[in-house]
């Protein structure tokens, strides 16, 4: 059984991913209405993979006999200037969502839940992979700064990624 603090932070961070999905789904929009369709895929599979993130934990929420509260979410922006400020909205998105995870897996630690902590360690990594593609991903654009064919080019290798179900889902029963 998870304890109550355990349990509301787990629901908080549950809340923090599908607000990320929210924000991501909004980029992907706001940059499909602008026609630039690979970059509004990545940012589509982006939401997926936030609404995956909080997948995991409303699944491990249950496995260990808890309850998923789904709080409201939480207003996003609309429009980004560029491309490239986008980016670095994500960044430093990510960077916050690395800190509250680190924050919950103290915690873990802190109340002696080495399940909760186990679970998290996913989570740990998956942010420095995050935060990985966020940095390549502005060096690029920043390069080509306002160049169109730089900017037709990257957004054409934006349009290839495809989404893979995060492990903990792909092997869960
Ligand atoms: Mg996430």
């Amino acid at each position: 059984m998870l304890n109550k603090k355990i349990q509301d932070a787990l629901n908080a961070q549950i809340n923090a991913e599908f607000w990320s999905a929210y924000l991501y789904l909004a980029m992907a929009l706001h940059f499909k209405a602008e026609g630039r369709s690979g970059v509004a895929n990545w940012f589509e599979i982006q939401f997926k993979e936030e609404q995956a993130h909080a997948q995991i934990l409303m699944n491990y929420v249950n496995q260990r006999g808890g309850r998923v509260t789904l709080a409201p979410i939480e207003a996003v922006p609309a429009t980004w200037p560029s491309i490239l400020d986008a980016f670095k909205a994500t960044l430093e998105h990510e960077q916050k969502v690395t800190a509250l995870i680190n924050n919950l897996f103290a915690l873990a630690e802190q109340e002696k839940d080495y399940a909760t902590r186990d679970r998290l360690l996913w989570f740990v990594s998956e942010q420095v992979e995050e935060e990985d593609n966020c940095r390549t991903l502005i060096d690029k654009f920043t390069l080509v700064g306002d160049n169109g064919m730089g900017i037709y080019m990257l957004d054409n290798e934006l349009a290839s990624r495809t989404y893979t179900e995060p492990s903990p889902l792909a092997t869960a029963e």
